[in-house]
């Protein structure tokens, strides 16, 4: 991930291959499903750049369509998690030989919400205007947040189904921007080869940013950062998750013999044997007796 500034715009470039890869493994994600998902981590990971540190965002796409809701949370240093609620769709490509995305998507709503420690969450939301998520992107930081601002996303899967290539751009202008230099970043947008096409010919966030402000005065990058599929999920914290089900669900599930639980966020599976779960429910019954004593 690529930060930049140059007269008049804010730029953010990634590659995101690697993150995409990592998204097909962990939830076995179809052709089409690692485009959505793909396409919807990586705006999130570029929306964060806007956040401060230790802030984060969650992007959800909500679209009637058969792929289901798309989730992805990001953070500004770089860390992404994210799942679609159908991995295994499959579709007919769209008219121009393309992964129907904007098919799969359908209608509905995109959701950003903004975690910044301090205050309550905020959310805002727009209509989805194509289900092909950049688009969408752009169309809900101009409507909802008034911000005019251009955004880029590609996903390129190879013929077995593994991702080839996959980044994106944001670029967000200034109020103080003159006419000139808007209409050569327009020029530059417009000549701008697909994303995944520059990133599969090896261009980096960097490249791709060159190329979106060739011409444009006083360019400076800022900051590189890596960036990776990763999960706050922790053993201890789906064992609270289980003991505050109760006694009666934890007798059940020993009386089974064994319980699964999956992280939905990045299919990670946590593994409890009957001896794992006597033992929360021995803290959940410990618990229940020193809220009883405490409220007599
Ligand atoms: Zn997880």
């Amino acid at each position: 991930m690529v930060k930049a500034v140059a007269k008049g715009v804010r730029a953010y470039g990634t590659v995101s291959t690697g993150v995409v890869k990592e998204a097909v493994r962990r939830h076995k994600l179809s052709p089409l499903a690692a485009a959505a998902l793909g396409r919807t981590m990586t705006g999130a990971l570029l929306l964060a750049q806007t956040l401060k540190n230790k802030e984060a965002v969650t992007l959800k796409i909500a679209g009637d369509g058969p792929l289901g809701k798309i989730t992805a949370d990001a953070t500004p240093e770089g860390a992404v998690r994210g799942f679609v609620e159908n991995p295994s769709l499959d579709l007919p490509l769209n008219s121009v030989g393309k992964l129907d995305v904007g098919r799969g998507v359908g209608k509905g709503f995109l959701f950003l919400t903004r975690f910044t420690g301090l205050k309550e969450p905020v959310t805002g939301s727009a209509e989805l205007v194509t289900g092909e998520i950049a688009e969408d992107i752009t169309n809900y930081l101009y409507v909802s947040e008034q911000t005019p601002s251009s955004v880029g996303l590609g996903v390129l899967m190879d013929k077995n189904g593994d991702c080839r290539a996959a980044g994106g751009f944001f670029l967000q202008t200034l109020p103080d921007i003159d006419e000139d230099t808007l209409s050569i970043i327009e020029e530059n947008i417009k000549n701008l080869p697909a994303v995944s096409t520059l990133i599969d010919e090896g261009a980096d966030g960097e490249a791709m940013l060159k190329l979106l402000l060739k011409g444009v005065d006083d360019f400076e990058l800022l900051t590189k950062t890596n960036v990776a599929f990763r999960c706050q999920c922790k053993k201890e914290r789906i064992e609270e998750v289980l003991i505050s089900t109760g006694e009666k669900e934890l007798k059940s599930l020993i009386a089974e013999g064994h319980a699964e639980v999956v992280c939905h966020f990045c299919g990670e599976k946590y593994e409890f044997n009957k001896e794992d779960l006597e033992m929360l429910l021995r803290v959940a019954v410990k618990a229940n007796e020193i809220k009883k004593a405490r409220s007599t």
